[in-house]
């Protein structure tokens, strides 16, 4: 763990095992911290606060610089230890590592772009004064599926707007989090400023970061249900709050789209990351005029699709996070098989050999998938493409609404107005109009609904670190 500007042991000296979810093989571990180490951490942030908030925008900015520089430096390490405790594909962890990266370098900007307001009053000898300032220690909890570029992406605006943080990373992916803390190590960064916790129990380090006075904000990346158990506890307590959970996408297809080219943009979406992203098509609605070629286009683009090893070339789709893993995709896509689903392409675990000591399911397209299926409602987070057919008499925009999640839908059309009010109407924080990948470091990442609180990467992004403080100047 990374502690003060140490690299430590736990308190209670335990360790756990860290293993290559495409092998078995354990590729490493790390301490198995818990509350004490937790409150630690904390305490460490909270002394260092006093003299980080107090520098200059420009001297944070240089080590978000700085830590840009080395992690772009060192991309294709990071790369291949995501591709081993991860399991994506070669080029897909270096597509992370550069996006990650890019949190660091946009913060660095927006650290020196953070600027109050002088504000008109009706009195004439009054003035006010907006001024923003750093709300103080961030805990922050990240998930394993992005495990570098969901740190950075709230270590950037966090240091940029003066904030000191803890961090748990992901059990399934410390390595990779001690791959970003030794970066901000080598750059410069100063004791307790950032502060890095593993753990197997996330449990009390949890507790802690919810409920130690000290820790003024929570940000949390991960599945809804700990996202709002951790977010009520942390209320509780009054600490802000940002919490970026599920999501059940809609890709909507609309009768003027053209069917296969909407169809290789969902299979380019769908496979990333194995479909373990909270932001990828969890139901794909395709009118019934383009229906047949939008199915033929997409068996034919997944059977191309090869799982295996990330390391090895050619191949798109990795290993799924653990066996729960693979087993929850298997139930859904075996439940809409008994109620009806069609099955073209894939449909079962893989095995065999280069599979068996992994967890792999083949990439899958289900067709026909109805309203009584768990596919239509659960998050699925893996390699599995739902296409539900519409026609002329049904309110697809309401079909795509039919969610408690909100975080991402797509949309393909080539209708400027069908564009607009869909994009108007969908309850989601991020969609994509005839775009697969609307997200950027400069862009507000998050969702509405069950999908989550407050938004990441863009201006709006630094917003949640900063309080504002209101002066009345009484001349
Ligand atoms: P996933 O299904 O993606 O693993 P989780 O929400 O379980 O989603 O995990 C996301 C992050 O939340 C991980 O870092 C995990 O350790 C952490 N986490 C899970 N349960 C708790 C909890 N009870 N308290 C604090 N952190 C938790």
């Amino acid at each position: 763990m990374y502690i003060d500007g140490e690299w430590c042991e736990a308190a209670s000296g335990n360790r756990f095992e860290v293993t290559n979810p495409a092998t078995g093989d354990v590729i490493g571990d790390v301490p198995d911290g818990g509350a004490a180490d937790a409150t630690r951490a904390v305490e460490a942030a909270d002394r260092a606060f006093g003299a980080w908030s107090s520098t200059t925008a420009y001297e944070r900015a240089d080590l978000l610089y700085r830590a840009w520089q080395l992690m772009t430096e060192r991309s294709a390490e990071l790369a291949e230890l995501m591709t081993r405790e991860q399991g994506k594909p070669l080029k897909a962890s270096a597509a992370e590592v550069k996006y990650g990266a890019d949190f660091l370098r946009w913060y660095a900007e927006e650290a020196t772009r953070v600027a109050g307001e002088w504000l008109p009053s009706a009195r004439a000898d009054q003035r006010f004064l907006v001024l923003k300032q750093p709300v103080g220690v961030v805990a922050a909890i990240t998930p394993w599926n992005y495990p570098m570029s969901m740190l950075t992406r709230k270590m950037g605006p966090a240091l940029a707007a003066g904030c000191t943080l803890v961090l748990k990373a992901a059990e399934a992916t410390p390595l990779c989090a001690q791959a970003i803390f030794g970066v901000f190590a080598d750059a410069g960064a100063p004791a307790g400023v950032v502060n890095l916790v593993t753990a197997l129990d996330p449990k009390p380090i949890g507790e802690v970061f919810t409920t130690d006075e000290r820790v003024r904000k929570l940000t949390f990346t991960g599945s809804t249900p700990v996202g709002k158990m951790l977010a009520g506890q942390a209320a509780g307590n009054l600490k802000r709050v940002s919490v970026e959970l599920g999501g059940h996408a809609p890709f909507v297809v609309f009768p003027d789209a053209d069917p296969e080219h909407a169809a290789k943009g969902a299979a380019a979406l769908k496979f990333l990351n194995s479909g373990q992203a909270c932001i990828s098509p969890n139901r794909l609605y395709v009118h019934e005029s383009g229906r047949d070629a939008f199915v033929e286009t997409l068996v034919e683009r997944i059977g191309r699709v090869k799982a295996g090893n990330g390391m090895d070339d050619g191949v798109g789709v990795g290993p799924l996070v653990n066996d729960a893993a693979v087993a929850k995709v298997a139930r859904q896509v075996d439940d809409a098989r008994a109620k009806g689903a069609g099955v073209p392409v894939g449909g079962q675990r893989l095995t065999g050999d280069g599979f068996d000591a992994g967890h792999f399911y083949a990439p899958t397209l289900v067709t026909d998938v109805t309203d009584d299926m768990l596919i239509r409602c659960e998050e699925t987070f893996g390699p599995v493409a739902p296409v539900i057919t519409y026609g002329d008499g049904d309110d697809v925009l309401a079909m795509a609404n039919d969610t408690n999640y909100g975080l991402a839908a797509y949309v393909y059309t080539n209708d400027l107005s069908t564009a607009m009010r869909t994009f108007e109407g969908l309850r989601f924080g991020i969609v994509g109009i005839n775009d697969v990948n609307p997200t950027s470091a400069a862009a507000p990442f998050g969702g509405m609904g069950d999908s989550g609180l407050g938004r990441e990467g863009g201006r709006d992004g630094i917003a949640e670190y900063l309080e504002v403080k209101l002066g009345g100047f009484a001349i």
